[in-house]
């Protein structure tokens, strides 16, 4: 293994303070560590920012919004109890990811920066314009299944394998960060970057900035009465998502007067797109109407011919999540999370 410096700042003033070229910021370590023993990460130096006491807090303010703290572990802010009341989507789809174990460890901060599942991005012999700028893209002619469908490029195919942040999309979440220039937010649609000519650069941060805090408005809360993450995946306990619908509806009297989707697994960040979004205003719910926002929603979406099925998945998701946030959020998060063999009516499966 190759060597490096690791420091444990016990301010945030230390921790801006001990940042140089080639350092890495650790959280839990459940990614970053990974891609160090596969040779794919080789930080300079690790800067552990797990000893700074103020990044753990979940704070409710008293207009509503909540701010979240880069480093509380994504098992605490699922099972947070206001925070799964207000925001029940994110609790879902923080709870359909990685394992129990995981969990506890992987941070917010972390979950919003971990790496591409792309495998020619973890096997260090292959050529990753990512990894290596101008080294070229052994996933493009592969078989690769965790490829973009929207907002790919020539350079890069990789998609954001998040759960969390899909439905953060949904509702909008800042992201706020801090460097040395000082304390900046950034709304999650920007954070992530799609890939273009430069897929070595993933996300919105500059050198040397962290993130310190996540924010969700009052505002988002009002969708959660009918508000659902769905997660298609190959084993339903554990895996990332081969496609993801993020779905949140504000009803009255039995007609939709605003409407968020956001698409997870199909590109290098969560996917929304306005149009789909639009045509659910006014409406009534139903099949038909679910089944016309996915279509909008997947437009422009290619594959090569192996792939062109995870297209079609991608669509009926998304009208599937539709359908689960129009039948109402369940009182109680079913046993197995964001599972596709969840009841749309909120009854508890698997339990
Ligand atoms: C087997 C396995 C299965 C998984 N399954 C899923 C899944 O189904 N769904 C899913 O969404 N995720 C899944 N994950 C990914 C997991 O959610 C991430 O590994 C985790 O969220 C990363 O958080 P961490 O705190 O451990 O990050 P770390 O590993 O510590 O860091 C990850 C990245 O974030 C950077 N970073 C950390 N903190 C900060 C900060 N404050 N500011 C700026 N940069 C920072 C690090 O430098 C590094 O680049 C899985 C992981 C594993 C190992
Ligand atoms: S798709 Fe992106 S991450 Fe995967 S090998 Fe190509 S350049 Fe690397």
């Amino acid at each position: 293994m190759k060597q490096f410096d690791y420091v444990q700042p016990k301010t945030m003033d230390e921790a801006l303070a001990s940042w140089e070229p080639g350092a890495s910021w650790l959280g839990g370590g459940t990614n970053l560590v990974d891609l160090m023993k596969l040779g794919v990460a080789q930080p300079q130096r690790v800067i552990d920012l797990t000893r700074i006491s103020d990044l753990g807090e979940i704070t409710f303010q008293q207009n509503g919004s909540v701010r979240i703290g880069a480093m509380v572990s994504n098992a605490d802010l699922a099972r947070h109890a206001g925070f799964a009341q207000h925001f029940p989507m994110v609790a879902e789809a923080l709870l359909s990811g990685a394992s129990g174990q995981l969990r506890n460890m992987a941070t917010v901060a972390g979950n919003l920066m971990q790496r591409t599942r792309c495998a020619y991005f973890q096997e260090e012999t292959a050529a990753c314009n990512r990894r290596t700028p101008g080294a070229g893209c052994d996933a493009r002619d592969s078989d690769e299944e965790a490829r973009a469908l929207l907002g790919a490029s020539p350079a890069c195919v990789a998609t954001n394998p998040s759960d969390f942040c899909v439905p953060l999309a949904a509702l909008e979440a800042q992201v706020e960060v801090r460097g040395v220039n000082g304390t900046r937010q950034i709304p999650i649609a920007e954070f992530h970057l799609l890939p273009g000519d430069h897929p070595e650069r993933e996300t919105a941060l500059e050198q040397g900035e962290l993130i310190v805090a996540l924010h969700l408005s009052a505002e988002a809360a009002r969708f959660a009465r009918h508000a659902r993450y769905l997660k298609v995946r190959d084993r339903t306990s554990f895996a990332f998502a081969t496609t993801a619908a993020a779905a949140a509806l504000q009803m009255e009297d039995g007609i939709i007067v605003e409407g968020r989707l956001a698409l997870g697994a199909v590109a290098a960040r969560p996917w929304r797109v306005a149009e789909a979004e639009a045509l659910l205003v006014g409406q009534a719910p139903d099949a038909a109407l679910f089944a016309r926002v996915a279509e909008a929603a997947m437009a422009g979406a290619e594959a090569p011919v192996h792939l062109e099925w995870k297209i079609d998945l991608a669509r009926r998701t998304a009208a599937r999540a539709l359908a689960m946030a129009a039948a109402g959020t369940p009182a109680r998060l079913p046993a197995l999370p964001a599972s596709p063999f969840g009841q749309q009516n909120g009854d508890l499966a698997h339990v």
